[in-house]
């Protein structure tokens, strides 16, 4: 028996871009220490108040089937959240619960892509969204924002591919090059999307995580709420990777599309978890500053041990828990100095060239350990990049 195209076909074939993970996890399970800077997951765990607040909504019996939407009460601190973050006016009616941001980037997708449909992204790209918009059957099409841009994606290139496709995918602040896209980038980005009719879906799962500039939701501009839906999601913004509750954001009628998605596919999310989001949520401002914190941090220690040197150049990283570094002064391309620090001083980063094209001769460094040990990690980075040049 056969499995269906759209389902076989979501890893798209080739390298999946995660054999240098895979190789370190192989060396760990063999006893052999590796410090890991691979992937996006903070070094705290979800704070002990929320956990206990889970606890207590699951004693009370929060625990039969919960309101498909999301529970009234999330929803409306969301809107309110969204409402005063991003100056558009934002109801209940605009949000639906989902079991995280991934859920929410299928269900968007699934929402306004018809099979066969282009359904545009750009490249460097989280690893998922290829998968995900096949999983969605669109036919997914990169769009490269190179590093001479700083990695800010250039409205003109979207443009020339941009006739006939259906929606258009980004991410600010991004994963993986914690390039926080300016206000210019994203005005023109939604001139692109008011011209060809595109929905914009905007992946904002990071947007506590700024160290630099602002964020920009691109709902906010002119014209764009109608043809926008937001992912977010508590993961990166409350350590709250494995509760896995997030959301989207967008028109009423479009939300109301996802919710019947939602009865026919995930009936909801636990209500324990909505209640748990909800008491992290009123924890306000201060405590997602503290989440972020240590990444702030650890981004400044990075900055001081990379001015010390001029092999390894650095992407201006505004926001997320990443940073891109320039690795091709070494000669090498970024999935072979990822290999070679991994066989060498048992490092583990992410080749550029997981994440598309346009990242090649890069490498993603998670700035998820401690900080003492990620510092030492990025200066031996350096020597062994400066030693390769040297030979190079
Ligand atoms: N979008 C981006 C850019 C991400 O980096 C991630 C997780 N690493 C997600 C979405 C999904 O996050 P989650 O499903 O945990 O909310």
């Amino acid at each position: 028996m056969q499995a269906s195209k759209r389902i076989s076909t979501i890893l798209g074939g080739g390298s999946d871009g995660w054999e240098v993970f895979l190789r370190a996890r192989e060396m760990i399970d063999g006893g052999t220490p590796v410090t890991e800077l691979t992937i996006g997951e903070h070094d705290i765990r979800t704070a002990a108040p929320i956990l206990q607040d889970m606890h207590r909504s699951a004693l009370g019996g929060h625990t039969g089937y919960a309101a498909v939407p999301g529970t009234a009460e999330l929803r409306d601190a969301i809107a309110k959240r969204v409402t005063e973050r991003t100056g558009v006016p934002t109801k209940r009616e605009n949000v639906m619960i989902t079991p995280g941001g991934q859920a929410a980037l299928f269900a968007a997708h699934t929402a306004v892509i018809d099979p066969g449909d282009t359904a545009l992204y750009l490249d460097p790209y989280y690893a998922t969204y290829p998968g995900t918009l096949r999983g969605a059957s669109a036919t997914p099409l990169a769009i490269q924002a190179h590093a001479s841009n700083a990695f800010q994606p250039r409205a003109a290139d979207i443009a020339a591919v941009a006739k006939g496709a259906k929606s258009l995918l980004v991410n600010s602040p991004n994963n993986p090059t914690g390039v926080v896209y300016s206000r210019e980038t994203l005005e023109s980005i939604a001139d692109v999307c008011k011209e060809h009719d595109l929905w914009l879906i905007s992946d904002e799962v990071y947007d506590t995580q700024i160290w630099e500039g602002e964020h920009i939701s691109p709902r906010a501009l002119d014209g764009m709420a109608e043809r926008t839906l937001v992912i977010g999601s508590m993961s990166k913004s409350h350590a709250m990777t494995g509760s896995r509750i997030g959301w989207v954001i967008g028109p009423e009628a479009m939300i109301e599309h996802l919710i019947n998605l939602a009865t026919h596919t995930t009936y909801g999310v636990a209500g324990f978890i909505q209640d748990a989001a909800l008491f992290a949520l009123v924890q306000g401002d201060d405590f997602e500053v503290e989440i972020a914190e240590p990444f702030r941090r650890r981004r400044e220690l990075a900055q001081n041990v990379l001015a010390q040197q001029n092999v390894v150049g650095v992407v201006p990283n505004g926001g997320a828990m990443y940073m891109m570094l320039d690795v091709s002064a070494t000669g090498l391309s970024g999935q072979d100095f990822a290999f070679a620090l991994l066989e060498k001083h048992h490092i583990a980063v992410m080749p550029g060239e997981s994440f598309g094209t346009a990242a090649a001769g890069h490498v993603r460094v998670a700035m998820t350990i401690e900080d003492g040990a990620f510092e030492e990690a990025l200066k031996t980075l350096c020597s062994f990049a400066k030693g390769l040049a040297e030979k190079a």
